[in-house]
This record gives structure tokens, sequence and C-alpha cells, in this order.
């Protein structure tokens, strides 16, 4: 810092630019544009550690030194400006804003005009010759000074302000007379004594003392604390408020003056020209208040054509200083044009991307900075319609935001009726469901967006929503799903099948009816941003995809390979379903086999699908993992349909009877006939047979269930039990390569196991694979080559990591029942029940079904990298739970030496930005946030 004299008060010439902990944004802004050579007012900062030793003091008065650091600074301001602050003949006036290290819009209000008193309004007069301007500059003083230092309500100054103008007959502030603006400022200076208990203070020395207090003051008010709650800004980055102490310069001054608002490049679209507005002859609150309408930018060049040159010129040196798209505020004073603030822009996503390609290419920033300066979450905005910002619709209900982007429709409750609705009718569909289930899969298809009422951002719903790229509001608990009476209440509110509802996926919530809403825009600049995030990259990014339409999404948006294929979500097709059902509730290994032989061609070309689309790259096979319960009809369906079918049971008997019974009533003839037609309506034992196999269901269901699926009889546990599942999906994995591999592709299947915890776990289904490759290879007369691998998703697989890693050539690390297992939280149902209070008290920051756990969950993931690299110094490991697309997680996953991290397919673009940040951020710098 150059001038090293002052203590808590820097000169806009002497500040550094850089130190916006000290100096805050704005004032930092205000030192760097002075010492690059814009024409900035002359002013100072007050510090924010002034700030601090005010309110440590407190706020009693203001630290020893700092009024006459303060004076000595305006001594330096008149002397630069020629003008006396408190000089009744040319009177320096001076605006008095708040700044923190990070902008806290609305934290504190400004006081223009300090400065001004009896006195210095006469000369305010005489130097401008012009009383309306000086009296409108005076009421605002006082009415600003009053409400922001003094509390004085702004409505009785309002009131006495529409008094006036309604004696005076007007309607427009404009059209008020220098005189009633008099009035009104002598009607505003009794009301100021009237709520104060003491006159206006005519000393400006004293009216800046009280307005600098007032100011560091609202760093502790209200609305500041709430503001640093709800956007979690800790002491480490924003602490106290600096002050910024600017003379004024007017925008008012008549038809050579003007203020206007202005962005280097166009916030919307990123087009590279000047975007902004302006007001000839106005105050910037003026534009703010939407008082007058402002003219585009564009037409400065008609009205003031040398201003507009040195605009364009001012844009020009922000661009080139602070290598960003600026956000400024500018005012022209009897044709001199001055840059009163500066800040970088904000832009949505299409405008973040394509002036990060334009300013690399123009050379303004190099590739990182194209790279880090765009939030990689913000690309969602650019793969999932979104609601439209302006329009201020109220929720009718919240849940988890599950899967993202928005969608409207009419509410569908099954989903039979979603596809006969959607697919058949061709209608905008919501599926609202208490849950979701495999056997649901054909509504999803069907639907525009899925509504649940229970689990979380782990669940059923939101897994497969978020894979297929739809929106999803999940375990929104507030609505009560009554699938029978086929409606959903909400309080008060009842929904029916039918109605118009909107989700929205990205923020959980539910309106009624209609929002209007954004359609996303995948650019060929986003394409160009995101080949340059890879080659910074040390992470892959694969796709968990289940599909060949998930698998070409997921090409399309850059994955370099399949990282997760759940080969349960390949059996939810309605016509797969019953087969796999008969796998599941078979009786012994005939029944079982006969269903498998079955399903065997069925994953053959499944398998083979997915690896002709994604050939060369690698494609990683889950072998079967359901949680049972996900896939069985439950008990209480079961005995609901038994009952309705003993019901039609009687009414057949009874038909039967009807049949026998019309021979006595009509000539034989005819009766026997209809007698026929009656007996042939409905088979009886066709009735029989079906109760029998729901019977026969339901006592396999019952022997089944589970009290804790998600613990339960699954992945290799079931793989181990039924060996003959998983022998049907390895050989039908290695079938499809042996004949993708003769038809001259390059597929590289990689085969994994689900819930593996021991190795002798691993070594069995190893040894099985292995056999059966070798029949598959000697059967098709050439090499198949494949890797195998585990997941890691038991805590007890990390403690044993060097001992799997012998048997696997790989680890995926499935993070979301990982998280499950560390914690101990059921990943179904903690997100809305105690979480949310859990993350609003403190106990937990993040909720850990969606940012890492890197303290707790991460530390074990650690541990199995280096325990099973210890063994197997290239072992291959990735993640594939849903962290797997998260920015910070995936930060966590590179410092974690991870080689790759797969998530659904529309996060892709997500996380190969976020992987790109974390190659190009130094060590460490995750750690600190
Ligand atoms: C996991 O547990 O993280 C995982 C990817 O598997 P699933 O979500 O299918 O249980
Ligand atoms: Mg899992």
């Amino acid at each position: 810092m150059k001038g090293m004299t002052m203590n808590y008060v820097y000169a806009f010439e002497d500040g550094d630019g850089k130190n916006k902990k000290l100096l805050g944004g704005k004032g930092a802004n205000l030192c760097e544009m002075t010492q690059f050579g814009l024409n900035v007012p002359p002013g100072f900062v007050i510090t924010t550690e002034a700030c601090l030793a005010y309110l440590d003091n407190g706020s009693s008065a203001l630290p020893d030194g700092i009024m006459d650091e303060v004076r000595v600074q305006m001594q330096q301001v008149e002397a630069k400006t020629g003008k006396g602050f408190g000089d009744a003949d040319n009177p320096l006036l001076v605006s008095v804003r708040s700044g923190s290290a990070l902008s806290m819009p609305g934290m504190m209000d400004t006081i223009l005009n300090l400065g001004l008193n009896d006195e210095t309004l006469k000369g305010e007069i005489a130097q401008t010759g012009d009383p309306r301007f000086a009296y409108d500059a005076w009421r605002r003083f006082i009415q600003l000074f009053g409400k922001v230092a003094m509390n004085v309500p702004d409505e009785l100054f309002d009131k006495q302000f529409e008094e006036v103008k309604a004696q005076a007959h007007v309607t427009e502030d404009v059209g008020l007379s220098a005189d009633n603006l008099r009035e009104i400022c002598d009607r505003f200076l009794k009301v100021f004594e009237k709520h104060t208990g003491r006159p206006f203070p005519q000393d400006p020395y004293e009216q800046l003392e009280i307005a600098i207090q007032a100011v560091f003051r609202s760093w502790t008010g209200k609305r500041a604390v709430d503001y640093r709650r709800e956007f979690n800004i800790t002491p480490e980055m924003a602490n106290g408020t600096a002050v910024n102490i600017c003379t004024m310069v007017f925008g008012n001054r008549g038809n050579d003056s003007a203020t206007g608002v202005a962005f280097t490049r166009n916030p919307a679209t990123g087009e590279n020209v000047l975007f902004g507005e302006y007001l000839v002859n106005a105050q910037g609150e003026d534009v703010v208040a939407g008082i007058r309408t402002p003219k585009p930018i564009a037409y400065l060049s008609r009205e003031m054509p040398e201003m507009a040159r040195q605009l364009e010129e001012l844009r020009q040196k922000l661009e080139e200083h602070y290598h960003e798209v600026q956000d400024f505020e500018f005012t022209i004073e009897r044709g001199t044009l001055f840059c009163l603030q500066t800040r970088n822009g904000k832009m949505n996503a299409p405008a973040m991307v394509r002036t990060s390609v334009e300013m690399r290419e123009e050379g303004l920033i190099d590739t990182a900075q194209a790279l880090l300066r765009i939030d990689p979450t913000m690309l969602e905005q650019m793969l999932y319609p979104r609601l439209d910002n302006k329009a201020k619709a109220k929720p009718i209900a919240q849940g988890l935001p599950a899967s993202p982007g928005a969608a409207t429709g009419i509410v569908v409750f099954d989903a039979d009726r979603a596809e006969i609705m959607g697919k058949d009718q061709g209608r905008k569909v919501i599926l609202v469901r208490e849950e979701t289930k495999p056997e649901d899969i054909h509504g999803f298809f069907a639907s525009q967006g899925i509504l649940t009422s229970r689990g979380g951002k782990t669940s059923h719903a939101a897994v497969v929503a978020r894979g297929m790229g739809k929106p999803c509001v999940a375990g929104a608990e507030g609505i009560h799903v009554d699938v029978a009476r086929r409606v959903a209440e909400i309080g008060e509110v009842i929904i029916e099948e039918g109605d118009l509802i909107t989700i929205d996926g990205s923020s959980g919530n539910v309106f009624l009816g209609s929002i209007p809403m954004v359609e996303p825009d995948f650019t060929e600049e986003l394409n160009r941003l995101l080949r340059w995030a890879d080659e910074e990259s040390r992470l892959k990014v694969m796709a968990n995809a289940d599909s060949p339409t998930d698998a070409r999404r997921a090409l399309k948006y850059g994955a370099t390979g399949i990282g997760l294929c759940r080969t349960e979500r390949m059996f939810n097709a309605v016509d797969r379903l019953p087969t796999v059902i008969e796998m599941i509730v078979a009786e012994n290994s005939e029944e079982r086999q006969a269903a498998l032989d079955k399903l065997l061609p069925i994953q053959r070309d499944d398998f083979r699908e997915l690896f002709e689309i994604m050939a060369p790259r690698p494609v990683t096979i889950r072998l079967l993992d359901p949680p049972i319960h996900e896939f069985l009809p439950t008990e209480n369906q079961l005995e609901e349909d038994i009952a309705r079918l003993t019901h039609l049971q009687e009414s057949v008997d009874g038909m039967s009877v009807l049949a026998s019974s019309v021979m006595l009533l009509a000539d034989p003839n005819e009766a026997r006939q209809t007698s026929d037609y009656l007996r042939g309506m409905v088979d009886a034992s066709l009735v029989t047979r079906a109760i029998e196999k729901k019977e026969q269901m339901l006592r396999k269901v019952r022997i089944l269930t589970e009290t804790n699926p998600m613990l339960g009889h699954r992945g290799v546990r079931l793989g181990i039990t039924f060996p003959e599942i998983y022998a049907m999906q390895v050989r039908a994995i290695l079938e499809a390569a042996a004949d993708c591999t003769t038809r001259g592709l390059d597929v590289h299947p990689r085969i994994m196991v689900p819930q593996v915890c021991t190795h002798e776990e691993l070594r069995l289904v190893r040894k099985a694979v292995d056999q059966i490759h070798k029949e598959v290879e000697q059967a098709s007369g050439q090499p198949v080559h494949f890797q195998f691998g585990t997941m890691i998703e038991v805590v007890r697989a990390c403690m044993r990591a060097d001992s799997l890693a012998g048997d696997a050539d790989f680890f995926s690390f499935g993070t979301n029942d990982l998280t499950q297992a560390t914690f101990s939280f059921s990943r179904e149902d903690a997100e809305n029940k105690f979480l949310p209070m859990y993350n609003r008290i403190g106990i937990l920051k993040d909720n850990p079904f969606e940012v890492l756990d890197v303290k707790g969950v991460g530390k074990l993931m650690k541990l199995a990298v280096g325990w099973g690299r210890e063994l197997k110094p290239d072992l291959d490991v990735g993640i594939c739970g849903e962290h797997g697309g998260h920015p910070k997680s995936i930060a966590f996953c590179h410092e974690a030496g991870l080689n790759y991290v797969s998530c659904s397919a529309p996060r892709v673009p997500v996380a190969r930005l976020a992987a790109a940040h974390a190659s190009l951020r130094p060590e460490g710098f995750f750690n600190d946030r």
C-alpha cells in the first residue's frame, strides 16, 4: 500500500485495488480505476478495519484519529476539485456509500449530496444558476440522511412530498417548480427535527461523521445479518464494511448531462457490443427507480456523439484492465464522462460461455481464465428447460430438487395412465406418485417430469429421472397422494387427475398451472469450451447410462465411456419385467433357469447395442444389484388384486348361473345362442389361474420381504446365492463382445460386481467369470478382452481394498451406498426427515447424498485408493455414485487421485468443466472451502 502513513483512510490514488477485504469491493475498484487512469470523481475509502474497530468499541464513537485522517483526505479532494467542503460560495458535495468485500445488495442505501446546508445551498444556487436543481439536491439529501443515518421513516417524507405535489396540481416530479421544492425542503427539515428531536446538522463534518457511523452500524443491522446468513458469508469472506466517500457529479445539470448503467458486452447473449441504457438530465436513482424510461445506449451516438465515443473507449479500457465483462455506472456532467463504479458482470450461462470463447480468441484471457470464470453448475441452464425468472409464481409445495429442469403437464397418478395419455394421446403429463418403482418406467418415458411425495435424491425416481434428463421433484412430503381416489392433497388444495401443474426439479418447487419457461441451448461454443476443458483435465468423465438413448446422449455430451450401466434398469421395459419377476420369485433352479434362458438373448442384444454405440470407449456393466423390493409388487397391492379377482370370480360364477337361467326364459334356439354367448364372455379358469398366480407371488413376496432391503439380499449376495443369474449376465456380456469383435469393432467391456465386502465374494465371481470367458473364447475362436472390477460401496470393502485389488482391475466407488453405510443414514429417508434440519442448524454443512462428505466418506475413499494402489499401482479408480456429477465432489476426486468420475449423461458437461477446474486450481484450493 502506497500511503503507509494513513491507518484507516486511503485516497483512491493510494488504496490497493486488489485488497477487497480491507477496502471492500466497491472501494477497491474505485482505487483501481483511478490508478489505471479512468475518470473517477476524487474521493477516498475508510477501511473495513475501521468498521471493526468502531463496532468493537460498542459503536459509541469512531476510533481515535479517523476524523483527522478524513479531514486530511477531504482537503486533498478540495484541492483536486477546486471546491470547498462547507464552502458557501463553491461547495463540495460528496456521496457516502457502504461496500464490503462481497457485494451485499440492499445492505445499506447511499447518502447523496452530503455537505449541503442552509449556506452551501445558496452557494450551489449561485454556482449553478439553477435553484430548482439545488433545492432538488437538498431535499434528496435531507430525506436520505434522515432515513439512512437517523432512521426517519420514508413515509413521513413521502407524505409531505405528495401533499406539496397535490397543492401544486402536478402529477410528475419533474413538474415541481423551484418554489415547490423549496417548500418540500422546509417541510422535510421539520419532519427531521420532529422525529429525531434535533435540528438538521449544519456542519458538513458533523454530517459526515454521523453518516460514517451509520454505515458502519449497518454491518450489524438485521438486513445485513440475514443476508450473510442466507448466503453463508463467513467473516473469512467479508468482515465489516468500508465507507466510500466520493465527490458528487451530476447527471441532471441540463441536456449536456446524463447518467446510465452499461455492460461491456450483452449479458443476455454475450454479444461483443456495449449494452445498457441512459437518461439525459437525470440522476442515477431516476434510472433505478424507473421514474423515467431510459434509452438504449445505441441512441447516445446520436444525442452526444463525443460522449458515445468516450464511452466506447471506457468499455475497452475496462475490459483490457479487468479481463472480464464489466457492469459499470457512468455519469456525464456537462460534457465530462465519469466512471462511478464497476464490477464483474453477472450473465446467464449462454452469455458466459460465448464471452469465454470470444475473449479467449480475442487474446483478452487465456484458456485457464476462460474455463475458471464459469461456475460449472451454471452449465445446467444450457441443458434443461428452466422457469423464466420473470414469472413470479408462488409454489404450492416443495420437495427435493432431485433432477434439474422444469416441466409442465397434466397430473396422472399411475404409469399406465401416463403412457396412455402421454404416449398414445400425445399429451404432456407429469407422473405423480408416492414413490416410483421399476415397473413404472414406461410412465417415465411418457412423462415430462416426475413428482413423488417420498424418497430422496438417490431414490429410484430421482436416479432414473436424472439418467433420462427429465425433471424430478422427490420427497415433497406436503403432498398426500391418494391413487385410489385419483387426487393429491396439499393442505387445502386438491389436485385431480388432469389438472395442470408445473414442477421445477432445479429448486424442488411445485406450482399450479403452467409457468413460462426458457428452452435449453447446447451451443457450438459450449462444445468448444468443453474441448478446452478436456485438454486441461486429469480426471476422465464417463456416464451412468443404462439404455441406448442414454448412451447416445452421453456421447453427445462428451462422455469418454460408460462408467456404470445398472443392468437391473435394463429390465424395466413392460415386456421384460414379468420375466425378471419370474426369475426372482422362482421356486427352484429349473424355474429360474427357464426365466434366465429367456433373458439371455435379450441381454446380449442390449450389451451389443451399447458396445456398438460406445466403441471404442469402455462400457462398465454392473451385474444385477436390485434391492429386491424395487422389483416386486407390494404385499398390499397383491392383496388388493386378489380381492378384486375373487370378486370377479363371483361375477363370473353369476354369469354362468345367468347363462343356464336364460334357457328358462326364451325360445330354445335363441336361448341357446344367448347362453353360449354369455358362457364365452369370461373364461372362468382364466380368473382362477390368475388368482393362483397372484397367490403364489404373494407367498413369495412374504418370504422375500426384508425389513431393510437396502441392506438385504442384493448385489453380489444375490449373485452368490443364485449363481445362474450372474452367469447369464456374464455370458451375455462376453458373447456380445465376441460378436462385436468378430465384426471388427474395438470394444472394451468392463464387468463390475456390486456390494462386495469380502475378497471371497469377489474371488468366487471372478472364478465363474473366467470359466465363462474361456467357454466364450473357445466358441467364438478369438480372444475376447474384458476388465473385471468391483464397486467399493460398503465400509468393509474400503478396509479390505488391499486384498480386493488382487482380483480387480478397477475400483468404482458407489458413494450413494457408501454414504448410507458410513453415516448409517437411510438414503431413502434421510433427506426428507432430519437432514434439512441438520443442515439448517449446522450439524452438517451439506447434504451428504449430494455433496461428498470429504471428512468421513472421503477419508475412507482415500484409504481405499492408497491400499488398493499399494498392491496394484496402476489400479484404475473411479466413482459412479451421484456425487460423480457434483463439482465440489469432483474436486475432491481429483485430489484423491481418482482416474475418472461417472455421472448421469446430462451432468457430463458440468463434470467436464469441474474436472478442468480441479486441474487448474492450485493444490489445496478446495480444502479451504
Ligand atoms: C452407489 O451406491 O453409489 C451406486 C452407484 O449404486 P446404486 O445407486 O445403484 O445403489
Ligand atoms: Mg449402490
